[in-house]
Protein backbone atom coordinates (compact mmCIF):
# COMPACT_ATOMS: atom_id res chain seq x y z
CA UNK A 1 0.00 0.00 0.00
CA UNK A 2 1.11 3.53 -1.21
CA UNK A 3 0.14 6.74 1.08
CA UNK A 4 -1.63 8.08 -1.83
CA UNK A 5 -3.72 4.65 -1.77
CA UNK A 6 -5.66 6.91 1.15
CA UNK A 7 -6.97 9.21 -1.07
CA UNK A 8 -9.18 8.80 -4.42
CA UNK A 9 -7.57 9.72 -7.60
CA UNK A 10 -9.40 12.76 -7.96
CA UNK A 11 -7.99 14.38 -4.78
CA UNK A 12 -4.79 14.05 -5.84
CA UNK A 13 -2.87 17.01 -7.19
CA UNK A 14 0.11 16.04 -8.83
CA UNK A 15 3.28 18.09 -8.12
CA UNK A 16 5.84 18.39 -11.06
CA UNK A 17 8.14 16.55 -8.31
CA UNK A 18 6.44 13.48 -8.57
CA UNK A 19 4.64 14.08 -5.06
CA UNK A 20 0.97 14.77 -4.32
CA UNK A 21 -0.87 17.75 -2.67
CA UNK A 22 -4.71 16.63 -0.99
CA UNK A 23 -6.54 18.61 0.88
CA UNK A 24 -5.58 18.00 4.73
CA UNK A 25 -8.04 15.41 5.85
CA UNK A 26 -8.23 17.08 9.60
CA UNK A 27 -7.86 20.92 9.23
CA UNK A 28 -9.19 21.29 5.83
CA UNK A 29 -6.56 23.42 4.03
CA UNK A 30 -6.89 23.34 0.80
CA UNK A 31 -4.72 21.67 -2.29
CA UNK A 32 -5.74 24.61 -4.58
CA UNK A 33 -2.91 27.43 -3.62
CA UNK A 34 -0.12 27.17 -0.92
CA UNK A 35 -1.97 24.70 1.68
CA UNK A 36 -2.66 21.64 1.53
CA UNK A 37 -1.21 18.35 2.67
CA UNK A 38 2.36 17.15 0.75
CA UNK A 39 2.08 13.34 0.25
CA UNK A 40 5.74 12.08 -0.76
CA UNK A 41 5.86 8.98 -2.18
CA UNK A 42 9.70 7.79 -1.64
CA UNK A 43 9.23 7.73 1.82
CA UNK A 44 5.04 7.43 2.74
CA UNK A 45 4.99 10.55 4.61
CA UNK A 46 2.87 13.93 4.84
CA UNK A 47 3.11 16.92 5.55
CA UNK A 48 0.18 19.69 6.21
CA UNK A 49 1.39 23.45 5.39
CA UNK A 50 -1.11 24.59 7.46
CA UNK A 51 0.30 22.82 10.81
CA UNK A 52 3.57 22.48 8.99
CA UNK A 53 3.88 18.93 10.59
CA UNK A 54 4.92 15.79 9.31
CA UNK A 55 2.97 12.51 9.56
CA UNK A 56 3.85 8.85 8.39
CA UNK A 57 1.20 6.81 6.65
CA UNK A 58 -0.83 4.86 9.41
CA UNK A 59 -0.67 8.76 10.71
CA UNK A 60 -2.63 9.82 8.00
CA UNK A 61 -5.39 7.40 7.73
CA UNK A 62 -5.88 8.47 11.81
CA UNK A 63 -6.54 11.67 10.33
CA UNK A 64 -8.87 10.65 7.79
CA UNK A 65 -10.61 8.80 10.53
CA UNK A 66 -10.34 11.74 13.11
CA UNK A 67 -8.78 9.87 15.67
CA UNK A 68 -5.67 12.74 15.45
CA UNK A 69 -5.49 16.03 14.44
CA UNK A 70 -3.22 17.38 12.22
CA UNK A 71 -1.56 20.12 14.91
CA UNK A 72 -0.75 16.88 16.60
CA UNK A 73 1.45 15.97 14.44
CA UNK A 74 5.67 15.98 14.55
CA UNK A 75 7.32 19.31 13.79
CA UNK A 76 10.04 17.47 12.26
CA UNK A 77 10.44 14.69 9.54
ZN1 LIG B 1 -3.84 20.17 8.41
Amino acid sequence: MKITDLFKAEELREKGDGNFIVECPSCGSDNTGYGGMCLFVKTDTAYCFESKTWFTMKEVFALQKGIISCTEGRRKE
